[in-house]
């Protein structure tokens, strides 16, 4: 099937352009971005006037950052197209509703992703956690903001999610592990004086889970899940990729590069099924951390 990718940015280029080389399923077949451009692959600027010329093309993925993402989405399915998203799926719950309300009317199908729902090791800790009581758990995701979104001002601005845009993957894979969905019941939520978005983030949640998000770590990189149940300890580290058992390790590794081939392998079968897939849980926590959050300001933030 052709694909059109949209946003020749930092994820495009890193995970979505080798995912898409090496998949049996999709062919890359245009690009849209005021910049960038693929070798080999015609290059439009205009998302409109792709749509127009390539009616060969039958699926979009975006990579943009959410605000500018719902026209570009809602163009891609007034024209008929299957959508895949880039988490978070919008920068409102209430526009992906309406991009889901869409798709169904237009009888295609749309794809928001997760991808850290497909780390080597979450299949393995949900069903590890089934059957068992969550008696603690502890999330701990601390990475550099200035190693993985470098100069992007957007992710500090209003609807930029700041922190969240982590954090929000951490929730995905928690909403997906969870034999009891968790609800949120409080929120300290650190903003930089010179910003609208928040660096820094502490959340409690229901059944005795917390978790601090920080985008100011140097170093290592921190992205761990800890679970005391009623039927042992389970840890997920390396955003999804390890699994421990009572502090053996027992499942994965350090490569995150299967992630966006599976993204792109469920995509395929959702078309081919006449499905969609837009869970909005994760998503649901973050709104709900703004919408009860206390707000601290800390010191200036700059790239
Ligand atoms: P990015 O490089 O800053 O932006 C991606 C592309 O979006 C840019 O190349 C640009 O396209 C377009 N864009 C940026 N700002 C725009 C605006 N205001 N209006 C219209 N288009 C705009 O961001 P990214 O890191 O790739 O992130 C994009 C999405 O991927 C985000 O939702 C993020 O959460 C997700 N993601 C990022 C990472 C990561 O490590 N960075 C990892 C996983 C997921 P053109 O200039 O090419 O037109």
């Amino acid at each position: 099937m052709k694909l059109a990718l949209v946003g020749i940015g930092k994820i495009a280029l890193d995970q979505h352009l080798p995912a898409l080389k090496s998949s049996p399923d999709w062919d890359l077949a245009a690009t849209v971005s005021r910049r960038g451009t693929v070798d080999g692959v015609e290059a439009f600027t205009d998302l409109t006037t792709m749509l127009e010329a390539r009616s060969d093309i039958g699926a979009v993925s975006l990579c943009l950052p959410p605000v500018p993402r719902f026209d570009a989405a809602q163009a891609v399915l007034r024209a008929g197209r299957h959508l895949m998203l880039e988490k978070p799926p919008g920068a409102t719950l209430a526009e992906v509703h309406a991009l889901c309300n869409l798709a169904r009317a237009q009888g295609v199908t749309i794809y928001a992703t997760w991808h850290s729902r497909m780390a080597m090791a979450v299949g393995a800790a949900r069903d590890w956690l089934a059957g068992r009581t969550v008696q603690e758990g502890r999330i701990t995701w601390r990475e550099d903001v200035r190693k993985w979104h470098p100069g992007q001002d957007w992710i500090f601005e209003a609807g930029g999610m700041g922190v969240f845009d982590p954090g929000i993957n951490a929730l995905s894979i928690l909403t997906e592990i969870l034999p009891q969905p968790v609800r949120l019941l409080s929120a300290d939520l650190d903003y930089p004086a010179n910003r609208q978005a928040p660096i820094a983030a502490r959340l409690q949640f229901s059944q005795n889970i917390a978790a601090d998000f920080d985008f100011r770590q140097q170093g290592p990189q921190t992205w761990d899940m800890e679970f005391r149940t009623d039927g042992g300890r389970m840890a997920l580290r390396m955003g999804g990729n390890r699994l421990e058992i009572d502090g053996r390790p027992v499942q994965g590794g350090d490569d995150i590069m299967g992630e966006y081939p599976a993204l792109y392998a469920r995509m395929a079968a959702l078309v081919a099924a006449g499905e969609s897939d837009a869970d909005l849980a994760p998503m649901v926590l973050v709104a709900d951390a703004f919408t009860l959050g206390r707000r601290n300001i800390v010191a200036d933030f700059h790239f």
